[in-house]
């Protein structure tokens, strides 16, 4: 991989301000997704490893905690500069090893910078509260305060801004953080550790160690010094987490799974509602939480959508992430795609008919080829599972109720998108989704401003906006007497 600044391709992990092997010999490879090419090892730390990285977070805690929000501040936005800085290299580490096109990896990464650009800003704005007191001679006050260590468990599909969504609002009200990357994608974290280093973070206050999900997770999960868990992956893995976390009572941000509803309503702008199903369903070769799962087009347009649509798809460039007009790249392993596999398989056996697609591709690898799926039957696993994959299965409907009943019918509520002008049907329609974000005539909802999760199984807690420090805060009451 030619970078320009070499250093920020680390094979260690960050702790206390140093760069750490490990005692464990067996250090975990990391390949390229587009060509099965190992690029790296990193650490594989142990539970007692871990034991003490958060020993040094909770240490690093004591003065950090006290530092000023401006300080903090200053260092956070000097570290979101150093991030932008470093685009073109950062951009590159990302598509070696998670595999989306090079212009994605630099739009993720320069939101990665742009969450910690907020909070840089937000961090002088964590105000308390005065409420007044019924009784004579006395006075409550509010105040909040950090919650402590946090210990960050970040996905493999955004390897960049899930880590900065996090660690900027946990760092900039004055928590420490303890990171523990996908092991699919520890690169891109570790050379934003790099650039934390340089940033100014004292030692301890940001960490970020690699190994086995299920030892660090433990550890993290079970060690009273931890007050908080931040979780972005599997509902699977995200209840467990909540179960081990019981024992401690931590406080929890669980930024679970999806299956996002994309609704076409009759009276919808057709175009923009394909070119908004194209960004939702398609990006990351629709390997995000957010992604469209299940189209559902009125049955007056479906004709008409459909195929806009599927020449839509048609035009989607599939490759290397590094070669010059790629839009979508390979999934990230060989159990992704064997999910993908099936879930088209069991689709078409139960009488869908494929647009376009409907097969690995011809690249091979872990190459899929954007599909589209008509006449999918309610019964099919794709209309009940998150798929995380190139797939879009296009439902027909024929009025408001019936959809809104479809839509809501899966234990997630994470995203959902709908097309319409009318809007009495868009206050109806938004209300009645039962979802964190319904997004309106618009496929990509997600910036730093907007507050980002979701309900049912879903998750808790929400990140970004100022709402997501939040999550990173106690409210203290403090009752004063004897005024
Ligand atoms: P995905 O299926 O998208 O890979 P996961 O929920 O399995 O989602 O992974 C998300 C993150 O959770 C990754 O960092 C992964 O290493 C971590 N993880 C997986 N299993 C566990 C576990 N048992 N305890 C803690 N972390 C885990």
């Amino acid at each position: 991989m030619e970078l320009n600044n070499k250093s920020l391709f680390k094979e260690k992990c960050f702790v206390n301000g140093q760069w750490e092997d490990g005692q464990n010999n067996n250090r975990i490879e990391v390949n390229n997704p587009a060509t099965m090419e190992i690029i790296g090892k990193v650490p594989n730390f142990t539970a007692d490893e871990t034991k003490s990285v958060i020993e040094y977070a909770d240490n690093a805690f004591q003065s950090w905690k006290n530092t000023t929000a401006k300080e903090r501040s200053i260092i956070l936005k000097k570290w979101s500069d150093l991030i932008v800085d470093n685009v073109d290299d950062l951009a590159k580490i990302m598509t070696v090893e998670q595999g989306k096109p090079l212009a994605e990896a630099k739009g993720e990464i320069l939101m990665g910078a742009s969450y910690i650009e907020f909070y840089a800003e937000e961090a002088k704005r964590v105000y308390g509260d005065i409420i007044p007191d019924p009784r004579p001679g006395k006075r409550i006050v509010i105040i909040k305060q950090p919650v402590g260590v946090v210990g960050a468990i970040t996905p493999w599909n955004f390897p960049n801004s899930m880590i900065t969504r996090k660690c900027a609002a946990a760092l900039a009200v004055g928590c420490t953080t303890v990171v523990k990357p996908a092991s699919q994608t520890p690169f891109s974290a570790l050379a934003v550790a790099e650039l934390a280093k340089l940033a100014g973070f004292p030692d301890g206050v940001f960490n970020i160690i690699t190994g086995s999900a299920k030892e660090i997770g433990m550890e993290l999960t079970k060690n009273p010094k931890i007050k908080k868990i931040s979780f972005t992956g599997s509902t699977e893995v995200g209840k467990i987490l909540m179960e081990q976390s019981a024992s401690t009572v931590k406080k929890m941000s669980m930024e679970l799974g999806g299956h996002a509803p994309f609704i076409v309503f009759e009276d919808a702008d057709i175009d923009e509602a394909v070119e908004g199903a194209l960004q939702s369903k398609f990006r990351n070769s629709g390997q995000t939480c957010i992604c469209t799962n299940r189209l559902f087009v009125h049955e007056n347009v479906y004709d008409v959508f459909l195929e806009k649509f599927t020449n839509g798809v048609k035009k989607i460039k599939v490759g290397n992430g590094l070669d010059e007009g790629i839009v979508s790249g390979p999934l990230i392993d060989k159990s992704s795609l064997e999910k993908v596999i099936d879930h088209v398989q069991d689709a078409v056996n139960i009488g869908a008919k494929i647009a376009v697609g409907g097969d690995v591709h011809p690249l091979g690898g872990n190459f899929y080829q954007p599909t589209v799926l008509s006449n999918v039957s309610t019964k099919a696993k794709i209309t009940f599972e998150e798929t995380f994959g190139p797939v879009a299965p296009v439902y027909k409907f024929s009025n408001d109720e019936e959809v809104i009943k479809m839509a809501n019918d899966t234990p997630y509520g994470l995203a959902s998108y709908f097309y319409s002008r009318d809007i009495g049907k868009i206050w109806r329609v938004a209300e009645a989704l039962e979802y964190g974000i319904v997004s309106i005539n618009n496929g990509l909802p997600t910036i730093p401003e907007v507050p980002f999760g979701g309900v049912k199984e879903s998750g808790m807690g929400r990140e970004g906006s100022r709402y997501g420090l939040d999550d990173y805060l106690i409210i203290k009451y403090i009752s004063m007497g004897g005024i």
